[in-house]
């Protein structure tokens, strides 16, 4: 990133901040939704790295934030200000964009990570302290994308159409061998792909499957996996999720998803249908997040060239985007899904119990 983007991004983010939240008040007693008070901040707070809570109820001080591009990574969904998270997740980053270079992956499109201060954000349950990364199934191509093209640029799902398996002309080996190396990595907990994903490696993974442990069927993901990171050192207020079970997942949990997960919902008789008022959720409000988390929000920005990571090669020239002015609102309205069409036909119908992710 050049000097001049630096200070274009730095002079729209003040712009943006002074018209939210024109000064820190107690936020706690606060009937505003954690989403929209964490949503505004636009910058992290100036404090050393420590995450506080759970990967769904939680916020992270002195967050990084991944440069737009590196010399194998470009970060997708610019507008959503959402590359942000602890310093150990981007190098994590960093040294899997390598690997993955190594391995015949041109490079990684980098999607949603966490907000600058972690928390609640739009169209996320997790990614909220900073150890979450959405990364595209589609390598980064060959020219640098523009602002416009990060956000316009639909990305592929890895199913047959109207199917929850894969489709064999989009999936390759290559895909595979970029989730064993991100599964090598031993901060990487878990792994998150359409359970269709992960029965295509079930059937196809020959010698070591020991990683496959990490790779867990979940609903949506066909189009990016998701990489997860444990507590990192030093985060004592850190709230870790259980250890995956160590068995390759290859069994009756996998076949569960077939079965009955992915499983559309029925039609209920068209006649008899009486719609029903949306039940709106609950909004997660400050006060049911760690207490910590009121001082991450109020403490001072730490400023954006300060908080971005240095890239290792120190002779990649980064290219010019044209950076548009960060708009909190459109932060807060944006949506998570990666591609830009209208998802497939099929109903996917979201049972009340949810397994452990
Ligand atoms: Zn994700």
């Amino acid at each position: 990133m050049g000097v001049n983007l630096i200070l274009l991004r730095m002079m729209a983010i003040t712009v943006a901040v002074a018209s939210v939240f024109s000064n820190s008040t107690s936020y706690a007693q606060s009937n505003v939704s954690a989403k929209k008070l964490f949503s505004s901040q636009i910058l992290p707070a100036d404090l050393k790295p420590q995450v506080y809570g759970g990967y769904t109820r939680g916020c992270i001080a002195g967050a990084q934030t991944i440069p737009v591009d590196g010399p194998n990574w470009q970060a997708m969904r610019l507008s959503r200000n959402r590359h942000w998270g602890h310093p150990r997740l981007l190098q994590i980053i960093e040294e899997l964009s390598v690997k993955a270079a190594d391995k015949g992956w041109n490079g990684l499109l980098v999607g949603d990570m966490s907000q600058p201060r972690g928390g609640p954000s739009p169209g996320h349950r997790s990614h909220q302290i900073g150890l979450d990364v959405d990364i595209w199934f589609t390598p980064m191509p060959e020219k640098r994308f523009s602002f416009k093209e990060r956000e316009k640029t639909s990305a592929v799902s890895m199913l047959k159409k109207g199917s929850f398996y894969v489709d064999d002309n989009k999936w390759s080996q290559s895909r595979t061998e970029l989730l064993k190396a991100a599964a090598q990595f031993p901060e990487v907990e878990r792994l998150l792909v359409h359970p269709g994903i992960k029965k295509k490696l079930c059937d196809t993974v020959k010698g070591d499957r020991s990683w496959l442990s990490k790779v867990r069927p979940f609903w949506g993901h066909m189009y990016h996996f998701h990489m997860r990171i444990g507590c990192p050192a030093g985060s004592p207020g850190c709230k870790s999720q259980n250890a995956a079970p160590k068995a390759d997942g290859c069994d009756k949990s996998l076949a569960w998803w077939f079965k009955s997960g992915l499983a559309p919902k029925k039609k209920a008789k068209a006649p008899t249908v009486v719609k029903k008022k949306p039940v709106k959720r609950k909004q997660m409000l400050l006060s049911s997040l760690p207490r910590a988390c009121e001082t991450v929000l109020n403490a001072a920005p730490r400023d954006l060239a300060a908080a971005t990571l240095k890239v290792s090669d120190l002779s990649f020239a980064a290219p010019q985007i044209d950076m548009p002015i960060f708009d909190a609102n459109k932060v807060l309205n944006s949506k998570a899904r990666t591609s830009t069409k209208k998802p497939a036909s099929i109903a996917v119908a979201i049972p009340t119990k949810r397994p452990a992710s």
